[in-house]
């Protein structure tokens, strides 16, 4: 029990709702489920969230780094875990001991990982690999031109108990534009993949391709599993394309209006003035600027429009440039009070903005928005 008053500013974060999302992720796709817990559960919080998916059924986690996957093995995690991001010459042998499958995507990278494998000695449990091919993304994965040695060196690799390949995966460019043809075309060169890795004599039990937007809008790419970030979080992976998913958003960003400030006809707002008040209205300063993640791009500029937050259920605009501790928003005439809540986004309803909404407001993405919140403000699970 606390009769403290509520934090200057805080990020509120609903277990139930990621485990909610993760309920509606395994029916949809009808295959196991790889929550993507990656830049701490992209602003969540990765172990909570971590914890969250595996109670609610996810079978597998992904982190992108090795460091990532072994902080939720210091978290208690002890399921099927993936990480695919490492450098050269980046020791995964820490990984492997933990039981974490890793990934590769070159020959030199087997090399390394084979090296490894002896460095996490006969105790460590067998490694798995995730072979990581490049279909059209032109990121991470194998180039076409490589796959047969690559796949080759995998084959070999197994036949010499370095490890089991387990997984054969890639990653899509413009999974959010289902109508975009480069989906089609990633799939097919996935197919043909698929098809040399078992001429090569391959037999990989889990192939995925599919984020979150392809999970929910191309059955056909499901494959074995699939990858989901973003819509564990309950933010649309893509905003536009009806998909029919209940998804509900597990992130709150709630401030306390720390002061009230009357300002007149001409008077400027902010660094540079930017904006300058047209008619009298009260400002209320809001404890959270850029450093708490608040995208500068969130203010009212000489083009474009503000983000708005709600105040007592209402709207408001952030007016004038965004700060690094502090932001403005106009509150008009509405009767308001130092100390009040103000939301900055959170899940529908109650006049609440979405992240997305704060995404479109910013020139951004939803990604971007809930993963760079943070800084100074506490984040609370509930
Ligand atoms: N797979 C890979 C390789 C990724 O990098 C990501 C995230 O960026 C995901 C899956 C999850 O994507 P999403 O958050 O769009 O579901």
């Amino acid at each position: 029990p606390t009769d403290r008053p509520a934090p200057r500013a805080e990020i509120v974060v609903d277990l139930a709702a990621v485990r909610h999302n993760v309920r509606v992720l395994r029916e949809t796709a009808g295959v196991p489920l790889i929550a993507v817990v990656k830049a701490d559960g992209y602003g969540h919080g990765m172990a909570p969230v971590a914890r969250a998916a595996r109670a609610a059924g996810a079978e597998w986690l992904a982190t992108a780094t090795p460091d990532e996957a072994l902080g939720l093995r210091a978290a208690g995690d002890t399921g099927p875990l993936l990480c695919w991001l490492s450098a050269p010459g980046e020791d995964l042998a820490p990984a492997l001991a933990a039981g974490i499958d890793v990934s590769a995507y070159s020959v030199d990278a087997l090399d390394e990982l084979a090296d490894a494998v002896r460095r996490a000695g006969p105790d460590a449990p067998p490694a798995l690999v995730h072979l990581k091919v490049d279909t059209g993304l032109s990121r991470g994965g194998a180039a076409e031109a490589d796959w047969q040695p690559f796949l080759a060196r995998a084959r070999a690799g197994e036949q010499d108990g370095a490890w089991r390949v387990v997984g054969l995966w890639s990653h899509l460019a413009c999974a959010d534009e289902p109508d975009h043809p480069a989906n089609d075309a990633q799939q097919d060169a996935f197919e043909r993949a698929l098809a040399l890795a078992a001429d090569i004599g391959l037999r990989p039990e889990l192939r995925h391709l599919a984020n979150s937007a392809a999970t929910l809008t191309r059955p056909g790419a499901r494959y074995d599993a699939v990858r989901c970030g973003l819509a564990v979080y309950g933010l649309d992976p893509a905003p536009g394309v009806p998909h029919g998913t209940d998804l509900r958003p597990a992130m709150t960003v709630r401030a306390r209006i720390a002061l009230l400030k009357r300002v007149g006809p001409g008077d400027g707002v902010s660094y540079g003035h930017t904006w300058v008040a047209p008619a009298p209205t009260t400002l209320a300063l809001v404890p959270a600027g850029y450093a708490e993640g608040v995208p500068r791009h969130a203010a009212t500029g000489p083009t474009g429009p503000a983000a708005e937050v709600a105040v007592g259920g209402r709207r408001r605009p952030i007016r004038g440039r965004v700060c690094m501790d502090q932001v403005m928003v106009d509150l008009g005439d509405d009767d308001v009070s130092a100390g009040d809540e103000v939301v900055l986004f959170g899940p529908p309803g109650e006049g609440r903005p979405t992240a997305q909404e704060w995404a479109e407001a910013c020139g951004t993405i939803s990604y971007e928005i809930v993963t760079r919140v943070g800084g100074r403000m506490p984040r609370r699970h509930t």
